[in-house]
């Protein structure tokens, strides 16, 4: 069965919900934070790990495999930050290069 997106065929969907998963557990810390008044302290780390791991994550571990590249990056110049999720999501090709990656490469 063919996946309805690039990042599925590419098999890189993977990653997409790592990083769901990591913005869920950062909410978590977040609700957690305000629960039990901590005063900041749980957001801040969940911050503080969003921007060190999350971020970089997202822009060098999505890479086209046809060229090479970043997508992230480039959407990140073309649309702004609401719209890149849903972007990302539907995305049909490389935003680089074009490739559809309905040819697997051997
Ligand atoms: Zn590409």
């Amino acid at each position: 069965m063919k996946s309805s997106n690039w990042l599925g065929r590419t098999s890189q969907m993977w990653k997409v919900w790592l990083l769901v998963g990591s913005l869920l557990l950062i909410f978590a810390f977040g609700l957690t934070d305000y629960i039990a008044r901590f005063h900041g302290l749980l957001a801040t780390v969940g911050g503080a790990l969003f921007l060190v791991f999350t971020v970089p994550w997202m822009f060098y571990g999505i890479r086209c495999r046809a060229c090479g590249g970043r997508p992230f990056a480039r959407l990140m110049h073309q649309f702004d930050g609401r719209q890149w999720p849903a972007i990302y999501f539907s995305m049909q090709r490389c935003p680089l290069c074009g490739d559809d990656a309905f040819h697997k490469e051997a």
